[in-house]
């Protein structure tokens, strides 16, 4: 059988079909196999988890995963991207879906430019460990910008300085 080569290996990472560490293939499973008996949903293991301890979760109510398949040291590290970005975008009281989001949307705009990646690429769930420390450099750099720039309204309440906040 023909190996196959770098890129589509990339894809099938990408689309959490391959085992990043130790290029298995994957397996669809309950999330209570690997969140100590509290299902979420579904969850994407290597096919050869738990002795090779990575995996994804998926989409709400799908079985599609969030991602490539994160080892312990990822998930640590996407975990930590998700929380600085959500530092950026998230509004701390309740507001309306539709403003969350797009306020969301810009953000990750925002982020796929300081990150010189593509915008349907820029996905948390896909990066590596060094793209999400990546992320929390941008995001931080970012967070002290908008402190520094904080005596004008960087969130205003209807959402319309977004594009100032991320341009
Ligand atoms: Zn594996």
């Amino acid at each position: 059988m023909k190996t196959p080569n770098t890129l589509s290996d990339d894809a099938l990472v990408r689309s959490g079909r391959l085992c990043p560490y130790c290029k298995s293939g994957t397996r669809i499973m309950d999330s209570a196999l690997v969140y100590n008996g509290q299902s979420w949903g579904w969850v994407v293991t290597c096919a050869k988890w738990p002795s090779c301890d990575s995996y994804v979760g998926c989409h709400p109510r799908s079985q599609r995963p969030l991602g490539r398949l994160a080892d312990k040291e990822l998930r640590a590290a996407k975990s930590m991207a998700h929380e600085a970005l959500d530092r950026l975008w998230k509004p701390s009281g309740r507001r309306a879906k539709e403003w969350v989001q797009t306020r969301r949307r810009e953000a990750y705009k925002w982020l796929a430019g300081a990150l010189g990646v593509r915008e349907r690429h820029c996905h948390v769930g896909m990066f590596d460990v060094d793209m999400c420390r990546k992320v929390v450099e941008v995001c931080c750099e970012k967070l002290s910008e908008m402190r520094t720039a904080a005596d004008r309204p960087v969130f205003a309440s209807d959402g319309h300085v977004i594009s100032e906040v991320f341009a």
